[in-house]
């Protein structure tokens, strides 16, 4: 009998919006849920480590494996290079695992065009004002980068039309609901 295929969830949310929290107690309680790592120009964060994270690596060698088509999707974000490995999503989908891909909206529309039936899902922040005020809180970037994130998370926003779900973070434990619920209606 013929696998059945893994289904594909792309998640996307602006920085700041917790969304790496809400990931992170989604696989906790849904370990069969598998999660791509990407590949990144940027620099390591203090705690990120090399393979875990991100496969952190370079420009030219990030742009080498675009030219070879390494990638199912990749963007430009802030200033450096995101991309996920077509090898990785598709081996698992064929093995029948259901996917997580933590990505910006660029990518997300890019994987939407390939693979219509992938499932996007928006988390949304409160309100602007209240993620301008957590990002500042984290203390960890300077104010154009934070003024360069704030650009991004209004332009994803409108991106997020695109979505087959939204769904509003300002309860951690309620936005974890309505994501499980989400993904539970597409897989059962
Ligand atoms: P950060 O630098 O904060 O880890 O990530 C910045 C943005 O890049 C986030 O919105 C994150 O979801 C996105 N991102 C992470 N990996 C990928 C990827 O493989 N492809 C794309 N298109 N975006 C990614």
């Amino acid at each position: 009998m013929e696998q059945k295929k893994g289904k594909l969830f792309v998640i996307s949310g602006s920085s700041g919006v917790g969304k790496g929290t809400l990931l992170k107690k989604l696989i906790e309680k849904n370990p069969k849920l598998e999660v791509s790592i990407s590949a990144t120009t940027r620099q390591p964060r203090p705690g990120e480590i090399d393979g875990v994270n991100y496969f952190f690596t370079d420009k030219d060698e990030f742009l080498k494996e675009v030219e070879n088509g390494d990638f199912l999707e990749w963007a430009e974000f802030n200033g450096n290079y995101y991309g996920t490995k077509q090898a990785w999503v598709e081996r698992n989908l064929n093995k029948g695992r259901n996917l997580i891909l933590e990505i910006e909206t660029k990518g997300a529309l890019q994987i939407k065009n390939k693979m219509p039936d992938s499932v996007l899902i928006f988390i949304m922040p409160p309100s602007i004002e209240e993620l301008e005020h957590r990002l500042r809180g984290r203390n960890t970037e300077d104010e154009e980068t934070i003024q360069g994130r704030l650009h991004e998370v209004r332009r994803e926003i409108e991106c997020s039309k695109n979505y087959d779900y939204t769904i509003v973070n300002d309860d951690l434990e309620k936005a974890l609901v309505e994501l499980e619920k989400v993904i539970n209606s597409v897989i059962h």
